[in-house]
């Protein structure tokens, strides 16, 4: 594990306790459904790991399965770290209570961080910083809502990383991101040979593998297939190595259905190939 973890480690918490600090959004950072789907410790999970891929593609660092797990597990303390920002930022009035003057209080002073969270795991029995044994806050959330928040910030992390690892390549031997040159976008209105013969052409060059053949025969299709009321779309993303120019094609086809447009996952393409000019410098050594 590289020591680059660390400052994303950093920002995780941050952003946690950032979110967790905004008064009238942190009401809504424990939102279940049946308390036992997280629906917002899955927002958080995918919003941090959009965030943590987007550090670790700034520094180039390559997103390995270990990696993926590490800034799971981050993920966790992040939304932990939501808990501390709400926490600090909750204010309470105090009435007539033993050994506190009435008035306006913020919950830190009151109880420490460890009775907030043994309240949101469920507890009615919390120790205030002045002695008196228990306080009613109301309505505490369950442990069980509480652990599925955490565990569904984890898993939606993890699988935003997982998904950001497939569409953004990374060059191994040169250690960097490869950058967007271009994007094809084709649309067109369904018809099964015409889809076929498109995906057959596109899959034949690829098999070449002549970086400059790959990029005019996807200019040539793009340029014929534009009707922006088509309802079946083949997207190409072009990316290239920044130092040695291996490019890598990413394709997707997707249909749409009403107002919404859905991935083919079985037509998912995916190719390397070395741009003509390097293969020229190669033939020459
Ligand atoms: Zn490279």
């Amino acid at each position: 594990m590289s020591i680059k973890i660390l400052p994303i480690a950093l920002l995780t918490v941050v952003f946690g306790f950032v979110l967790g600090y905004i008064p009238g959004l942190n009401e809504h950072l424990h939102w279940n459904l049946w308390y036992v789907v997280p629906v917002s410790g899955l927002l958080f999970g995918m919003a941090v790991g959009g965030m943590q891929f987007a550090a670790c593609y700034k520094m180039n660092q390559p997103m390995g399965k270990f990696l993926i797990f590490y800034l799971s597990l981050i993920s966790l303390l992040g939304y932990f770290s939501v808990d501390y920002g709400i926490y600090k930022s909750i204010t309470i009035e105090i009435k007539d209570a033993e050994n506190i003057d009435d008035g306006v209080y913020a919950l830190s002073d009151v109880i420490s961080f460890w009775e907030y969270t043994k309240l949101n795991l469920g507890s009615s029995s919390v120790k205030t910083r002045y002695g008196t044994d228990t306080m009613e806050f109301g309505a505490a959330g369950t442990t069980i809502s509480y652990l599925a928040d955490m565990l569904g910030a984890a898993l939606a992390a993890g699988v935003a990383l997982g998904i950001c690892r497939q569409k953004y390549p990374f060059c191994l031997p040169c250690q960097r991101y490869k950058q967007r040159e271009r994007k094809y976008d084709l649309l067109f209105k369904f018809e099964q040979s015409v889809a076929d013969e498109i995906l057959k052409g596109i899959h034949q060059q690829m098999k070449i593998g002549v970086y400059s053949q790959i990029v005019a025969h996807l200019q040539d299709i793009a340029s014929k297939h534009f009707d922006k009321k088509g309802d079946i779309k083949i997207s190409v993303d072009q990316r290239c190595c920044p130092l040695c120019h291996e490019a890598t094609f990413l394709g997707s086809v997707r249909r749409k259905s009403g107002s919404d447009w859905n991935e083919v996952n079985d037509l998912k393409f995916r190719y390397n190939t070395l741009p003509e000019l390097v293969e020229k410098e190669l033939a020459e050594v």
